[in-house]
């Protein structure tokens, strides 16, 4: 499954990241997850939670924004959201388009409960 080698990387990050204290105190995992970035949000939760499960980031949960795929039409000159994730313009329908967003993965930040944060 496509999605639980995302959320294998995205915990590899996280691992990188932060200490094994600050992964026990991780609340909310922000994800960015582009309409057309080919991941089922629902899968990668159901992963990353299965992976995580016997971890330090067990209490942790993702928050993921959904970002629509956003082109930008060299043909017509007009930037549009294709809802249906098809790569063509909304407006005159040619293929000639820039990809502005919604295919990304981003981990955009990592949520930690102050309370027990350590004084540096
Ligand atoms: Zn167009």
């Amino acid at each position: 499954m496509h999605e639980m080698s995302v959320a294998q990387n995205i915990l590899s990050i996280i691992q990188h990241q932060l200490s094994e204290e600050q992964m026990r105190n991780a609340l909310l995992i922000h994800l960015r997850i582009g309409d057309a970035a080919g991941i089922v949000p629902e899968s990668l939760e159901f992963c990353f939670n299965a992976i995580t499960a016997e971890s330090p980031l067990h209490s942790a949960t993702l928050s993921i924004e959904r970002i629509p795929l956003q082109l930008h039409c060299n043909t017509c000159n007009t930037d549009s959201i294709s809802e249906s994730g098809m790569f063509l313009c909304q407006q005159c329908g040619a293929s000639d388009i820039n990809v502005i967003a919604g295919t990304e993965l981003q981990l955009v930040d990592i949520e930690l409960n102050d309370a027990i944060e350590e004084s540096a």
